[in-house]
């Protein structure tokens, strides 16, 4: 017997395709990941990227407050056990709070879910065929792809251990907080995505160092302009970040920077370093069976729909999107894959 719907990945995407389908009495199926450290190292552990943030204050509905009953109430006691302690003051909710409060609302309205990674699938013969690292397969008649994206780091151990700390891939999500504040900070890269996160975060810091390993930014004109005229955006051209200097008390303080062209370093005092230097979808399990961009995001085909390349197979949230990339429009691409699904399976008197 083959599955109604299969949703791969466990961000805002796929709860919320869970949600819309459980709901529509599809009885979904639901890998979201497995525990491994292969995953841990990537940033592809259950849960998403929001697993990996701090206090999430933009997701709409979640007001700071006092929480902690609230979660109490709603979460089970086992998955209670998984979050680290609740703050008792009022706090904005964070991102693993707000993901296991998305699960457990899945999980309520009767979604399976499979702790495992999806490692391969076959879309060429209907149903699908799914199949898992354990070596599971399952045929499913539609499929979800919500497996998200991995903000790209630098690799180095230093900036490894300040994940969470001072070192940040998201300036939109952890920018306000209070380390950040009226301190100089660091921003790599120098594409439209380093320059917006550099200007955001202005309204925060002291002063944002921009570093850019050429002599010109990859952003485009209207960006790098805005880049030059902003007073409180100073940009390190033709320099990497060596190593990102710190302790144990303070978390980040300072990064080390080198010149690509004479190899002199120099130290850059800072709270904080924001890598804006890509993302990469995660979709190497698709082998090329759907049609991507050349990035290899998952294409959607039609505007307004989440319709890829195979009639059937629907994509959601950040693995089809590198350009809004936000927890609260994932979630909406989520639901519309539910919906698109639900429709598909009608349509086809299945
Ligand atoms: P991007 O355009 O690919 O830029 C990545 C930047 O990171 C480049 O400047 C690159 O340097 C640098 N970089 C990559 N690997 C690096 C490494 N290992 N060490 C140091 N620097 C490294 O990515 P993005 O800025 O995230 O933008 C993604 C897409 O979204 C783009 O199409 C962009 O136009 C779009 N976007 C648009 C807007 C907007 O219009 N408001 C905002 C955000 C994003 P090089 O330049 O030397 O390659």
């Amino acid at each position: 017997m083959a599955e109604h719907v299969v949703i791969i990945g466990s961000g805002p995407a796929g709860w919320s395709a869970a949600i819309y389908a459980s709901r529509a009495n599809l009885q979904p199926l639901l890998y979201e990941g497995a525990i491994t450290e292969e995953n841990r190292v990537q940033g592809t552990l259950p849960l998403g990227q929001l697993a990996l943030t701090t206090e999430v204050e933009n997701f709409a509905g979640f007001p700071a407050g006092q929480l902690a009953g609230f979660l109490n109430s709603a979460l089970s006691q086992d998955r209670l056990q998984m979050l680290p302690p609740i703050d008792e003051a009022p706090h904005a909710v964070t991102g693993p709070e707000l993901m296991e409060l998305m699960r457990q609302q899945a999980v309520n309205f009767g979604t399976r879910v499979v702790t495992d990674d999806v490692v391969e699938v076959d879309l060429g013969q209907r149903p699908f065929q799914v199949k898992t690292r354990e070596g599971e397969t399952v045929a499913t008649h539609t499929l979800i792809v919500a497996t998200g994206a991995r903000a790209n780091y630098l690799g180095l151990p230093s900036e490894d251990k300040f994940k969470n700390r001072g070192v940040s891939a998201c300036a939109v999500c952890d920018g306000a907080l209070p380390r950040f504040r009226n301190r100089p900070l660091v921003v790599v890269g120098g594409g439209d995505s380093a320059v917006e996160e550099a200007t955001y975060l202005t309204k925060y810091a002291s002063v944002v160092h921009l570093v850019h390993r050429r002599d010109e930014l990859r952003a485009s004109q209207i960006m790098r302009q805005r880049a030059l005229d902003n007073p409180k955006i100073d940009i390190v051209w033709n320099h990497v970040v060596d190593e990102v200097l710190g302790n144990d008390a303070d978390g980040v303080t300072a990064v080390r920077v080198r010149n690509v062209h004479d190899d002199t370093t120099r130290e850059l005092p800072c709270s904080g370093m924001f890598l804006s230097i890509g993302h990469t979808p995660n979709t190497q399990f698709l082998q090329g069976q759907l049609a991507m961009t050349g990035k290899g995001y998952i294409r959607w085909t039609t505007p307004f729909r989440t319709y890829t390349s195979v009639e059937g197979v629907f994509a959601a949230g950040d693995v089809a999107d590198d350009y809004y990339r936000q927890a609260i429009t994932s979630a909406g691409t989520g639901c519309m894959a539910a919906l698109d699904a639900e429709r598909y399976l009608a349509a086809q008197g299945l």
